[in-house]
């Protein structure tokens, strides 16, 4: 058995969805072990184009088991509405290809509505979050105070329990906010929709990784955003609020004990980030225009645009560093075709000093991007197959990237589409 994790080693919103599509084939299992429903994978394949939020993207594969694990927030509402469309564009969505653990938490309605109060009381100082309900939900959940998928078997108990949580929790609403309280028999119904549909999904699915594991299948771990959005090795606090990296993926998968073979980090041939906190190598105005416009950079889920900026080769290093990546996929080449010469972040200036080393995130205020320059390629590589197809410069400024990160990369991604890719060997 082989295992897999597909990780992003920047700010997100590289195009891991896109390298999952295309390397589900090769495993049985897909699964998603962190994050919620507050960002997208975006996949486009023979069934169309789609923003995936929770779904893990090897839902389009024939023969692949898909799941989310404990650690997701389990958002059933926003599932719902996700698996509509997919399910409407002609994709067959059952228990026999999606599961879902026993143990993972659900993100509850007030989380987001507590989400919304809080940003709103931040005013000018809010992170920019996409108000999903991910913060309030992971501080809960390490609270102990959320409910478990596999409660939705025991409905006494689960009510009960339901009691106890809006009591507690209605004391924030209206005591913190001064917000509405939350109604008992609202949560009911919600479980009633919700709960009563996602029951034959819901099951042990630890038990079923230790049999697939036994078995030697294999399994691909699915991450949702970057390193440097990871609670821990972030640019704390714009962080999401769980662990988007390779290492947490056998602890939120549900088969703790799972091996990892292999890590593919997934980074973009630029920069871009979403929200608020310092993004060193920014641009601003007409070339940042320019480059949003090309690469289509507006979130998947929110339509927010994204900031732009040239590669950063000091914070991907770092990213390839927290991922343990053994493998790189540099997505969105492409979208560079335009440039009269390509830049590059290739170190930062901090206090007179030229660094290297990722700082603590504090000092990243004081950081200034030392560009490079590389000649472009100036015409359409989005038809290259094989790196012979490349340009001379292309495979330069991909070569430049591999030695400046540490990492081998493997896969060169030329356009969105699945088989729009190189595999180098
Ligand atoms: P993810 O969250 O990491 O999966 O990334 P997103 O889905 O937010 O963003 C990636 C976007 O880039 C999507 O719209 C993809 O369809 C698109 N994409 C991925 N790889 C390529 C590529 O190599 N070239 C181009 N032009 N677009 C790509």
């Amino acid at each position: 058995m082989s295992n897999c994790a597909i990780v992003g080693i920047n700010w997100g919103d590289e195009g891991k969805g896109r390298m999952v599509d295309l390397l589900t084939e090769r495993y049985d299992y897909v699964i998603r072990y962190q994050g919620g429903g507050n960002a997208g994978h975006t996949v486009v394949n023979e069934y169309g184009k789609f923003a995936l939020h929770l779904l893990p993207s090897g839902i389009f594969r024939k023969g692949v088991m898909n799941i989310l694990g404990n650690g997701v927030a389990l958002d059933l509402e926003n599932l719902y509405q996700e698996m509509q469309t997919v399910i409407a564009q002609g994709v067959a969505i059952t228990p026999e290809n999606l599961r879902i653990s026993d143990r993972a938490s659900l993100l509850l309605p007030w989380h987001r509505e507590l989400d919304g109060l809080e940003e709103a009381r931040l005013a000018d100082k809010k992170f920019g979050s996409t108000k999903q309900g991910i913060a309030p939900f992971y501080s809960d959940k390490y609270q102990k105070k959320t409910i478990l998928a596999g409660e939705l078997f025991y409905p006494e108990h689960l009510k009960e329990h339901l009691k106890d949580l809006l009591d507690w929790k209605n004391l924030t609403l209206t005591g913190v906010y001064g917000a509405e309280p939350a109604k008992l028999e609202n949560l009911i119904a919600w479980f009633d929709k919700y709960g009563e549909f996602f029951k034959p999904f819901v099951c042990d699915t630890g038990k079923l990784l230790k049999k697939a594991s036994k078995e030697g299948k294999s399994i691909l771990f699915e991450a949702q955003l970057g390193s440097l959005r990871d609670l821990d090795y972030g640019i704390h606090p714009y962080t999401t609020s769980s662990n988007a990296i390779a290492a947490y993926a056998p602890v939120g998968s549900g088969l703790p004990s799972a091996k990892i073979d292999k890590v593919v980090g997934v980074v973009k041939a630029y920069s871009t980030c979403v929200g608020e906190g310092p993004f060193v190598c920014e641009w601003f105005g007409e070339e940042a225009e320019k480059l949003r416009e090309a690469g289509g950079e507006y979130g998947a889920k929110t339509g927010r645009p994204r900031r732009v900026g040239p590669i950063d080769i000091v914070a991907t290093r770092y990213g390839v560093e927290c991922q343990g990546a053994t493998d790189i996929a540099l997505t969105k080449m492409d979208v560079m075709s335009y440039m009269d010469r390509i830049p590059i972040c290739a170190h930062y200036e901090l206090n007179g000093e030229i660094i290297d080393d990722f700082p603590f995130p504090a000092a990243l205020y004081d950081c200034k991007p030392v560009i490079e320059y590389m000649d472009g390629w100036k015409c359409d590589i989005s038809g290259a197959r094989k790196w012979e197809d490349l340009p001379v410069n292309a495979q330069k400024y991909v070569e430049y990237v591999e030695k400046a990160i540490g990492c081998r990369i493997r896969y060169v991604s030329v356009g969105p589409e699945r088989d729009a890719y190189i595999e180098r060997v």
